[in-house]
């Protein structure tokens, strides 16, 4: 693995390249380029079969000078210590920009959750709330969701930690279904937040919305939500992908909730042409359509280019084919070392991940305030709080790149920074 595609060693790349800016104290530096606690828990648990399996969990509490670790929780095969160390580190980085009471974290368990049965996943789900229970809390560490672990899993892990200390803690994680505790806007936040973020720079850039073009890769919560957000905003969605592939209509898909029900209905998005009540390749040609694969949706001719799958998207391969001005990271990492600085030489204006994707947290904040105040909230109530956090981040970094003549991402960096530095 060449050095600028590991996470972790672009995070702390990316910190020590944005300290020059700032006088830090070398203490705190040192901090956030080391994770505060690495935890490795053993999952030892019953199969189905009866036969006995120890599957291996982990937590990296990163830092919380401004408040309890907080991250999400990843079930996947190839879960690698040193890209939830990145991730670990940008929710530090997250939650301090968009100025909330936590620090960050990130956790996860090496398994394919598709290969166990719904029994053993909450046996292995209830075993790692028991391991991790001393070293959580709501107010030490509160786990969310992330890849293949949401409100289910969320729910799964509140119950056994309540059991465990004797008492319901809702606050204990966030991501819960709404009506076991969850937060009204929690779906949606993600995509909406990264709407209004991209808003507040166009409105700063005196650059209207209406009718600039959009290609998105990465169809599921965080990009079908913002497809929809930014057409609300009278922006034209042409391309959309899913890891199967997509589909390319320069004049505009129209019906996203269509195309979204068609994905749901045949399990991919190509091949989702939409006219009226009929999706499917016969209405290619009347749309003006064609398909495209994943890797061009980000290359294609559009004003706005969204990466919303996956870490290490845009590499030094295919950054110089990019034709968009405009990149609004959804993913988490979706822009290695070099293509980054390939996109500043062809001036493309990046709106970085722990900006752009800030709201899921935003909203995860406010869910564990209603649980520690016994509150709940309606959603327009939500999303208001949320646009006020995500406009006043967004303007916080536009400040910030003007004073510091520094990319957007150096200047997250440089504000989240600033906030740290004075805990
Ligand atoms: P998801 O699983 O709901 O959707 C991911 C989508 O990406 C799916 O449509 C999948 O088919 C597609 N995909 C996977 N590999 C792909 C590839 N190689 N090319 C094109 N598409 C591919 O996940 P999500 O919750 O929408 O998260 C998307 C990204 O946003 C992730 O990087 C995640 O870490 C980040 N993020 C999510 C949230 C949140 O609240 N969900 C918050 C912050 C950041």
């Amino acid at each position: 693995m060449i050095m600028s595609d590991n996470p972790w060693q672009r995070a702390r790349t990316q910190l020590k390249n944005t300290a020059k800016h700032l006088s830090l104290d070398p203490l705190l530096l040192a901090r956030l380029s080391n994770p505060d606690r690495v935890i490795e828990v053993s999952l030892p648990i019953k199969m189905d079969d009866g036969s006995v399996r120890v599957f291996e969990g982990f937590r990296i509490q990163h830092n919380n000078l401004r408040g309890p670790y907080k991250g999400g929780t990843r079930y996947h095969p190839k879960v690698d210590m040193d890209e939830v160390k990145a991730l670990s580190f940008w929710m530090t980085f997250k939650t301090a920009l968009i100025d909330i009471p936590f620090g960050g974290g990130k956790g996860g368990i090496t398994i394919d959750p598709k290969k166990l049965s719904a029994g053993e996943l909450e046996r292995l789900t209830r075993e790692y709330a028991r391991k991790l229970a001393p070293v959580i809390g709501p107010t030490v560490d509160v786990p969310g969701p992330d890849l293949n672990a949401g409100g289910v899993i969320m729910e799964l892990l509140r119950d056994e930690y309540s059991r465990v200390v004797g008492t319901d803690t809702p606050s204990i994680t966030t991501g819960k279904p709404i009506d076991r505790g969850g937060s009204e806007g929690r779906t949606e936040s993600t995509g909406l937040g990264g709407s209004y973020a991209l808003e507040t720079f166009l409105r700063l850039m005196q650059r209207n919305p209406r009718g600039m073009t959009v290609a998105v890769q990465g169809f599921g919560n965080v990009g079908s939500y913002l497809a929809r957000y930014l057409q609300e905003m009278g922006m034209r969605i042409v391309a959309l992908s899913d890891s199967k592939g997509g589909i390319y209509i320069p004049k505009g898909i129209t019906d996203l909730k269509a195309v979204e029900e068609c994905k749901e209905k045949s399990g991919k998005l190509a091949g989702c042409y939409c006219v009226g009540s009929v999706c499917d390749l016969s209405n290619m040609e009347s749309l003006g359509g064609r398909d495209v694969s994943p890797e061009e949706v980000l290359t294609l001719p559009v004003d706005v280019v969204v990466p919303a799958a996956l870490e290490n998207a845009i590499t030094e391969e295919n950054a110089k084919d990019i034709k968009a001005s405009i990149v609004l990271e959804m993913a988490n990492g979706p822009t290695t070392l070099e293509a980054d600085k390939i996109l500043a030489r062809k001036g493309v204006l990046v709106i970085p991940d722990f900006l752009a994707n800030a709201g899921g947290v935003a909203v995860s904040y406010f869910e564990w305030y209603q649980n520690m105040h016994g509150e709940t909230w309606k959603k327009d109530a939500v999303f208001e709080k949320l646009k006020e956090k995500m406009e006043s981040a967004a303007r916080s970094v536009h400040e910030a790149s003007k004073e510091y003549s520094v990319s957007l991402r150096d200047a997250a960096y440089i504000v989240a920074l600033k906030r740290l530095a004075v805990m």
